[in-house]
């Protein structure tokens, strides 16, 4: 019978208490490892959800306050909700950052919520921001350039002009911008008719040969003869969408004889024959389809300046915000709508 217990001398003893101590060992260090693995994932998740979820205004407040994260992570953090497109975010972080006392970004971060009002469309915020940081820095040419924006936007182009003065003062090039403002304004009146509108915009081009686009584009849609009249030639290419859409009723027979491009343009679009082969590739294949497909031009716009590409014209570049920089691209196209006109959408 003894046989069956060990002694507390017997060495087998020892090697069972030896493993049975690596035994709990092993396990407590299993569970251990374990539960610690559960309570990481639990933070991981928790800090994640932090970030996943956008803070609440409340939130952002308190986080702001607290000064765990430096004036200038919070500035990098406004800019990528600025990129996103979500101003309002944006907005509150700016707000908080300059209700800290002794804010040490103070004007950049007044500058930044005044274009990002004016960039969300709150004009009249924007206006404000702009005007508290030129009453303390009027010498400040970038809030000046923003505020000139706000006001165009505004409509207010004496208050535009006014702006203008002190870039002048600090060695700006506001000539165009001067000759740009002034058209707006005209073609913005209400009190002054459509003929006296054309004869004024045509008389700041006539002395500055600047805003080409913006100028022809009033005249050939009010008042094709006087556009035709005082046409230049120089500016046929930048003019191409426009010279493509104009009435065959407004064509000026006599001019377009005179000007090759416009012999090849007016060729390829079929209203004429006075040209039978074009250097330019989509006027040589329209001319050589000779109006036998369904085939048109299509226009873009480019930014000379910044070269981004935009479906719409503009005037003043949406991207970088600048005047007369616009560049007419076009390339051929399926005619959706050539046989509207020839009845083959009948019913009958
Ligand atoms: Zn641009």
């Amino acid at each position: 019978m003894n046989s069956f217990f060990i002694e507390f001398r017997d060495p087998l003893f020892s090697i069972i208490v030896f493993f049975s101590i690596i035994f709990v060992i092993t396990f407590f260090s299993y569970w251990w490892n374990k539960y610690k693995r559960n309570e990481d994932s639990k933070y991981l998740d928790k800090f994640l959800k932090q970030f996943s979820s956008i803070p609440s205004k409340d939130e952002l407040k308190v986080l702001i306050s607290s000064g765990d994260l430096s004036e200038k992570s919070w500035l990098i953090l406004a800019n990528s909700y600025y990129k996103s497109g979500n101003y309002e975010k944006c907005i509150e972080i700016y707000n908080e950052i300059l209700g800290i006392n002794n804010s040490k970004n103070r004007l950049e971060t007044m500058f930044l919520l005044g274009k990002t009002y004016l960039k969300a469309g709150f004009l009249e915020r924007s206006k404000q921001v702009f005007l508290s940081i030129l009453k303390t820095n009027p010498r400040t040419p970038e809030a000046l350039k923003s505020l000139f924006l706000v006001y165009e936007q505004m409509r207010d182009y004496k208050s535009a002009l006014d702006v203008l003065e002190p870039l002048d003062e600090l060695g700006g090039d506001i000539v165009l911008e001067s000759s740009y403002l002034r058209v707006m304004a005209i073609l913005n009146e209400t009190k002054i008719s459509q003929d006296e509108k054309s004869q004024k915009v045509l008389g700041i081009y006539k002395g500055s040969h600047q805003l080409a686009y913006l100028v022809f584009e009033y005249l050939f849609h009010h008042n094709p003869s006087l556009a035709w009249e005082n046409f230049d030639n120089s500016k046929c290419e930048l003019l191409s969408d426009i010279l493509w859409k104009i009435e065959p009723k407004d064509l000026n027979l006599d001019i377009i004889s005179q000007n090759g491009y416009l012999r090849e343009l007016y060729s390829a679009r079929g209203d004429v024959s006075l040209a039978k082969s074009s250097n330019t590739f989509e006027f040589d294949v329209l001319i050589k389809l000779g109006g036998k497909a369904k085939a048109t031009l299509m226009f873009e716009y480019m930014c000379d300046d910044c070269k981004t590409l935009h479906p719409f014209v503009f005037h003043r570049c949406p991207s970088c915000h600048a005047i007369d920089s616009v560049n007419v691209e076009f390339g051929l196209c399926k005619d959706f709508y050539k046989d509207v006109g020839n009845g083959n959408n009948s019913f009958q």
